[in-house]
């Protein structure tokens, strides 16, 4: 495995060049590959289980909790009373658990296309995949484009968890793939995908958000800091169907804020005021 080298995992890749995440590996518990990509779970020393896709870390049990709550709350909590959702990608049933904290929701659609990442993760880790066990979930292994091209005017809140545009999500990454999402979307409906990080992807995002403005009602941008994601923050791209914002949520729910490790009502806030330097590549 040339990605460990004396106990170290190294994640090497296009989308980061000239920089590595580092990880020390106490035990591999499972490698192999898949009809869609390489996967691999390890113990870390200090970081928990890991899995790792093709090569790039997806989820830490250390940290996974600020990507999984920031990119199902913060849609969630703007649109106030999601009843049907959509899962794309998410695998590993991290974002399912925080869907599943929500009463109002009535259905839960999870489209993931490898179905080994599930059956893998609901053995390594039970934590995220835990999830899967809410009667409300439905899971569909296929692809995501195509399911919601077959389920129009349907969903209150559609959240696109994939991995990078390399493999089988780059398909998530184009424009076709938010008019799907839009088109899929009930009215008042919320998208939140996975959008990649400001220090190093300005030139992806900055194309995708011109291309949804055209659709979308609106088109924000949102961050949390993740350590183990390439330069410690990953942003959400947010998209709406005949609603004004997701800055501010429709919905503060205090209680739920007490069992969650990271979202609350200020972060999500927080969340859309960037940087200037960031403020400036996305949107002007
Ligand atoms: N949180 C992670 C991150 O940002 O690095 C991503 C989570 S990972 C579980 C993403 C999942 O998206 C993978 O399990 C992958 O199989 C799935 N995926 C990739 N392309 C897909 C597609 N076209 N349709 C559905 N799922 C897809």
């Amino acid at each position: 495995m040339d990605l460990i080298i004396d106990g170290w995992f190294h994640e090497r890749g296009a989308l980061w060049p000239g920089q590595a995440m580092s990880l020390k590996v106490e035990e591999v518990v499972y490698h192999g590959r898949s009809k869609y990509q390489d996967i691999l779970f390890f113990k870390s020393t200090n970081h928990g289980m890991v899995l790792v896709l093709d090569g790039v870390i997806q989820v830490t049990e250390h940290d996974e909790h600020s990507y999984q709550e920031m990119i199902a709350q913060i849609p969630l909590m703007a649109h106030g009373n999601p009843k049907k959702v959509l899962v794309i990608g998410g695998g590993d049933g991290g974002v399912l658990r925080e869907i599943a904290r929500h009463d109002s929701v009535e259905e839960i659609v999870i489209c993931e296309i490898d179905e080994d990442v599930i059956n893998y993760s609901k053995k390594y880790l039970p934590s995220l995949a835990v999830g899967y066990s809410d009667p409300r979930v439905t899971v569909k292994v296929m692809d995501g484009s195509i399911f919601m091209s077959e389920n129009p005017g349907t969903f209150d809140v559609i959240i696109t968890d994939s991995s990078d545009p390399i493999g089988p999500a780059s398909v998530l990454f184009e424009a076709p793939f938010y008019r799907g999402m839009y088109d899929a979307l009930a009215p008042g409906g919320v998208i939140c995908t996975q959008g990649e990080c400001m220090w190093l992807h300005k030139d992806l995002i900055k194309p995708l958000v011109d291309a949804v403005k055209k659709f979308c009602t609106s088109v924000e941008y949102a961050f949390t800091t993740i350590p183990t994601y390439p330069s410690g923050q990953i942003g959400f791209i947010l998209g709406t169907k005949d609603k004004e914002t997701c800055k501010t949520p429709v919905k503060v729910d205090r209680k739920m804020e007490e069992t969650l490790k990271y979202y609350n009502k200020e972060v999500h806030e927080a969340a859309f005021v960037l940087p200037s330097f960031a403020r400036r590549a996305i949107f002007e």
